[in-house]
């Protein structure tokens, strides 16, 4: 008998979809084209010979702790050295707040698993990091979507939101996943009061806030959280889950990260992550803490700074120098992407054929929108390519703006 595998599928699975950013990055893959699709960092400038030395190190010294299981929580001293980092940045946490997951990913994932019932409303910008849309999907969720200008998520329309009791708020206030925009201090503190005075967490996904390039760093809403709680100097027992990660510091293919969570939730967080993959790759977590115990990131971020910074200039110059009227973007003060909106009525991922055929890609922007909208919209990265290439690939997606702008 021919097996009926279609019948046999969970029905969430209905609700799952490929990324289409995944799809998209194979359409590239051709060296010819010059893509401005994916999130990747800058490969030249992965730290290669201290990823090795650590490696080294690790296997002549540590090696039966590297190479053995480890606890789920995450390796303990570098648990210890991100609840000082975090300490030092102003949102006093400690060790057990701290937990160690395999990628960011992994902990969207892991959130939907332990807060999400089939049929519960997640409130969200739009547009928002598609990845989390993706890991929630498959838990049978239901979006609430926010407004939002160039400083944020609108109050009004985030009251509004929050009185529907959402599960949590879902935002990326630090050059957002896909548009680059940060959130003000003000909103920043407006998001903490009105989550707090309905009594619906908050998710903080802040994978690019070491990633500024001008302006002044401005605290996380966790942060803001605490402060308004007046924890210092104790366990972060607040309103906000937090999420950094590894990928956009050091290297995305150690797949490593961390949450910052009230005990409550870091538990339930850690119970749900034994079933998924029993604990983080205890190599990959002796490596980071060997390469970073000594500062070693805080000056590589510098360099990180410096390229991606000289880059984002070169697109926005180069987006100022080709395209024409009518074409606008975002100015990102830090992170890995800019967001360009086309005049209404033209579609970019109709557009996306004529600009294959010039060799150039970028994400439309409408798969980042969860109730649709966002059509003539689309996600440029800048952290990948080189200046010569992403004046070359600016140039081509002007001329296909030139042609078939509408
Ligand atoms: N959240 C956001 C906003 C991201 O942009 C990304 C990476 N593209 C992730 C989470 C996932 O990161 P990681 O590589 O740690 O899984």
């Amino acid at each position: 008998m021919q097996p009926d595998w279609s019948s046999k599928f969970a029905d969430r699975t209905q609700r799952m979809k490929g990324s289409a950013i995944r799809e998209l990055l194979k359409l590239t893959e051709r060296p010819e084209v010059i893509s401005f699709g994916g999130g990747m960092p800058a490969p030249e400038i992965f730290p290669v010979k201290e990823v090795g030395e650590a490696c080294e190190r690790i296997l002549k010294n540590y090696s039966e702790k590297a190479l053995q299981y480890g606890t789920t929580e995450g390796y303990n001293p570098l648990r210890q050295m991100l609840a000082d980092d975090a300490t030092k940045n102003g949102l006093s946490c400690q060790i057990d707040n701290v937990l160690i997951t395999s990628g960011s990913q992994q902990a969207l994932d892991l959130l939907g698993k332990v807060f999400i019932n089939p049929g519960d409303n997640i409130l969200v910008e739009s547009p928002t990091y598609l990845g989390a849309l993706q890991a929630w999907n498959a838990y049978e969720c239901n979006y609430i979507t926010v407004k939002s200008d160039k400083f944020g998520m609108l109050p009004d329309s985030l009251e509004e939101g929050l009185k529907k009791k959402p599960k949590f708020v879902y935002v990326l206030p630090n050059f957002q996943n896909p548009t680059g925009i940060s959130f003000s201090l003000e909103r920043r503190k407006k998001v903490v009061e009105l989550a707090d005075k309905y009594g619906i967490p908050i998710v903080e996904d802040d994978p690019y806030g070491k990633l500024r390039y001008e302006g002044e760093d401005i605290p996380t809403l966790t942060q803001l959280d605490s402060e308004m709680r007046g924890q210092k100097n104790a366990l972060y027992d607040g309103n906000v889950i937090y999420l950094s990660t590894f990928s956009k510091i050091l290297a995305p293919g150690i797949r490593l990260a961390w949450v910052i969570a009230p005990p409550l939730a870091a538990s339930r967080i850690t119970q749900a992550k034994q079933g998924v993959d029993l604990n983080t790759s205890t190599f990959n977590q002796l490596m980071a803490y060997e390469v970073g115990k000594d500062g070693f990131l805080d000056t590589h971020v510098k360099v990180i700074r410096k390229v991606y910074h000289e880059r984002r200039d070169v697109m926005l110059d180069a987006l100022e120098e080709h395209c024409p009227k009518g074409v606008s973007w975002t100015h990102p003060e830090g992170g890995l992407f800019l967001w360009v909106t086309l005049p209404e009525g033209n579609d970019s991922a109709e557009l996306m054929k004529e600009a294959l055929k010039e060799n150039v890609a970028y994400v439309p922007g409408g798969s980042f929108h969860p109730l649709g909208g966002g059509d003539n919209t689309m996600r440029l990265n800048f952290s990948f390519s080189n200046p010569q290439t992403i004046n070359e690939g600016i140039a081509r997606l002007a001329k296909v703006f030139r042609t078939h702008l509408h």
